[in-house]
């Protein structure tokens, strides 16, 4: 049997090394933060699952990837070892009166975006006070879109490191390694994200990878309670409200070309607790958990890639962007393929460089 290691155990190194282990691969798992996973940058996203409302920005692989990913977690979430809170609720638009021709620019891209084909629903003020009784009178009318959902980040890093564990993958928490530090396994999956921004970005390369910097709210609000995600569109902080387990809500997230971790600015703060606030005043009570900061791993071209090398038994999967929990399920799917060729004696699809991009693209739908 092939002994694998998998460098990192973020979100796509955890999905990774399980698809490897359900292949029969023997799997070993390096990951410098602990098995809750505080040092990925999935530890501070929503986890919103919203190929349709990304659509409007992300690129058509990302959209294709994005939808692919929605009905592999349910797969997922249902075969994981713990229970992990997962919705799929379909997510709201709102806007406030002077904002209405953002609603309309939205649709037209969302239109542009889908074949010609607007998937968004109108919500009149009466269909938002039956699905959203809380939001009753504070929009005059909205748009729903359907087939979109979300996770608990934090609980699926954790069920994730307990599924791992428990089918047999060795898992190295809080345990940093060098690629080089690895020779002895017959082939080596690199998923460190922002980590691994040195080798991709030595001069040879073609793809540049850089950090992302955002910022995300939690909160706990007893007195408020939504369906499903909420996005307000607005000119200055055009932001979304996720409605996790337990009346916390995740409040997300500001996009910064900036590759600093340091905490958040009190500009960022505003932003996200206005946007909370503009929703419900009723958020106005509610406690500040924290605001998060973390790097989302960006390549120039803002597409995932996973390239290999034949020579080095290196397989690299990067550029998840704003979008790993909506995209890694395909996205981890294609590289277990991949490894299941390169490293269990099934050769490789045509060259052995970096054919990376093409090869996701072939998976595409
Ligand atoms: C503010 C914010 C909000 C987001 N919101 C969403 C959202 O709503 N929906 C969505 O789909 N996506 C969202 N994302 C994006 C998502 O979090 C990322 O795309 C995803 O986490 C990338 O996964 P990854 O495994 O490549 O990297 P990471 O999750 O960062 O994992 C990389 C891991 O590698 C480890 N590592 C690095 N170097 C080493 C080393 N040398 N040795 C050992 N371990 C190492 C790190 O500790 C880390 O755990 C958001 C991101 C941010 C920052």
């Amino acid at each position: 049997m092939e002994h694998i290691a998998v460098l990192g155990g973020g979100l796509a190194g955890r999905l990774t090394a399980w698809g490897l282990a359900q292949q029969g691969f023997e799997v070993s798992l390096f990951e410098q933060g602990t098995r809750a996973g505080e040092r990925s940058a999935a530890y501070v996203a929503a986890a919103m699952l919203a190929p349709l409302a990304e659509s409007v920005e992300a690129t058509p692989l990302v959209v294709s990837l994005g939808r692919q990913s929605m009905a592999l977690w349910r797969g997922i979430t249902g075969r994981l070892k713990t229970p992990v809170f997962h919705q799929e609720n379909g997510s709201l638009i709102v806007w406030h009166g002077q904002d209405k021709p953002l609603s309309r620019d939205f649709q037209q891209h969302l239109s542009r975006a889908n074949q010609g084909v607007n998937p968004a629903v109108h919500w009149s003020a009466a269909d938002i006070a039956a699905n959203e009784p809380q939001l009753a009178g504070r929009f005059s009318d909205g748009l729903y879109l359907p087939d979109e959902g979300q996770l608990d980040n934090r609980q699926v890093l954790v069920s994730l490191a307990d599924t791992l564990e428990d089918c047999g993958v060795h898992c190295h928490w809080e345990t940093f390694r060098e690629i080089s530090d690895l020779t002895e396994f017959d082939g080596i999956i690199d998923c460190r994200g922002y980590g691994a921004k040195t080798r991709w970005n030595r001069p040879s390369e073609r793809s540049r990878l850089r950090g992302v910097r955002g910022e995300v709210a939690r909160v706990y609000a007893p007195e408020v309670s939504l369906n499903r995600p909420v996005r307000l569109l607005h000119p200055r902080y055009p932001l979304y409200i996720a409605p996790k387990e337990n009346h916390l809500f995740v409040i997300g997230a500001t996009q910064l070309e900036s590759e600093s971790d340091a905490p958040a600015s009190v500009r960022s703060g505003l932003e996200l607790l206005s946007a909370l606030y503009a929703v419900h005043p009723a958020f106005g009570e509610a406690e500040i958990r924290e605001i998060a900061v973390g790097l989302r791993p960006t390549l120039n071209h803002h597409d995932p890639e996973i390239r290999y090398s034949k020579t080095d038994k290196l397989i690299e999967i990067n550029g998840l962007f704003r979008h790993g929990f909506m995209i890694s399920p395909a996205v981890a799917d294609a590289a277990v393929r991949l490894a299941v060729n390169l490293f269990g004696g099934g050769g490789i699809p045509e060259s052995d460089s970096v054919t990376d991009l093409a090869y996701l693209r072939l998976e595409a739908v």
